[in-house]
């Protein structure tokens, strides 16, 4: 497919007339490009393989009762298996199993959505993606340690001690007694207030969005690569999610079975899978809400904002949906196609001091010599 990295299986390199940022991301990145080749060929190339048998059924699905069935029950469906299955994990309370088993929850939700991916894709176009997923297997542990990191980071910062100090009234006022799954869904809702803002500050302010241009790199979307972010939108999120939290603080089981549905929410929000998900798109920051989100023209681009609910859009003025349009799949940043793909590229590019160097023009061709490409265009002016 057109502009997915460069020909071939490997991810596309920073560009090479940022020859300091080229020279870190081969030699100090070395470690991590091996690991990124290493994952592709053990994990990536067999399991796309694999995947690849189930296309012809994917065919033969189009325009069947089942696939209709299936495109309105399964999101719903899922929300009530996740908050099922999240309040049976901590029935007897929080052991180390029970958070144990949130490593594994990454891998069930895999073999769960990417079958129905390959099955019933919203872009077949979406299907692969050189080897960008072994870079998301990479992001996903890497933000599970930087998120470890920002909370001592932030205890180090003394901001512990606000929370501290704020967190008993926080018990006081926490409406305990509501139905559990509201509380569940109520402390995401919060949550969702200051992501909202934190999202949108990325967008807006600049220098922020150079740190949020690597989520925003992606040019597909499925299921996992809703994870990729640069350590320092993590870093900033735990700052700015301390003291909100230690506000609204509902019980731990409370706090782990929103982080099931979380994730599962956090699915459906970048899946490749063609569902007719109707009013579910006017609560939730899922399906063509989030499609839209990833348009590479910032005028449809900074809207639904929302980490998973979308009424703060509409209560804000963010929200872009459109009626009776089905977005396009042709994602990424506009004034950025060259942005690197691999995860040393990743991690170098927002320190880049002159990010003209992601603009279009082909790997060896000087700043002088950007041509605009034709096929890229109707990407840049959307606007219908
Ligand atoms: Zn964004
Ligand atoms: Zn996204």
């Amino acid at each position: 497919m057109a502009r997915m990295g460069e020909p071939g299986f490997g991810n596309r390199k920073l560009p090479a007339r940022a020859r300091v940022g080229r020279f870190l991301e081969t030699w100090l990145g070395a470690p991590l490009n091996l690991l990124e080749a290493a994952l592709g060929w053990v994990i990536v190339k067999p399991t796309r393989w694999a995947m690849r048998h189930l296309d012809g059924l994917s065919y033969r699905l189009e325009g069947t009762l089942l696939r209709k069935v299936l495109s309105n029950t399964l999101f719903p469906f899922t929300i009530a298996l996740s908050l099922f299955v999240g309040f049976k994990m901590v029935e007897n309370g929080i052991s180390i199993g029970t958070l144990l088993s949130f490593v594994l929850l990454p891998v069930i939700f895999g073999l769960y959505c990417a079958p129905f991916e390959r099955l019933m894709p919203y872009s077949r176009n979406w299907l692969e993606g050189g080897n960008d997923t072994a870079v998301d297997i990479i992001m996903y542990f890497s933000g599970a340690f930087w998120s470890g990191v920002s909370k001592v980071l932030v205890s180090a910062l003394f901001i512990v001690g606000v929370v501290e100090f704020l967190e008993p009234y926080g018990h006081e006022y926490w409406p305990s007694n509501l139905h559990p799954v509201l509380q569940v869904f109520l402390f995401i809702l919060i949550k969702d207030f200051f992501r909202y803002w934190f999202h949108r500050a990325l967008h807006e302010v600049p220098f922020l969005w150079r740190i949020h241009a690597a989520h925003h790199s992606v040019e597909r979307l499925y299921w996992l690569n809703g994870i990729r972010a640069h350590p320092l939108e993590i870093f900033g999120q735990a700052l700015f999610y301390a003291i909100p939290l230690a506000l609204v603080q509902p019980s731990a089981e409370i706090a782990l079975v929103a982080i099931v549905l979380q994730l599962s929410i956090g699915i459906f929000q970048h899946s490749n899978i063609d569902l007719n998900l109707g009013f579910w798109e006017y609560i939730f920051s899922i399906g063509d809400n989030h499609r839209y989100h990833h348009y590479p023209d910032k005028g449809v681009g900074d809207s639904n904002y929302g980490g998973e609910f979308i009424v703060w859009d509409i209560l804000f003025g963010t929200f872009h949906k459109p009626k009776d349009e089905r977005p396009h799949d042709r994602i990424g940043i506009g004034t950025a196609p060259d942005y690197p793909m691999t995860v040393a590229g990743l991690l170098i590019a927002p320190f880049l001091p002159n990010q003209k160097v992601f603009g279009r023009g082909s790997d060896e061709a000087t700043e002088g010599e950007i041509k605009p490409s034709a096929a890229d265009q109707p990407v840049l002016h959307p606007a219908e």
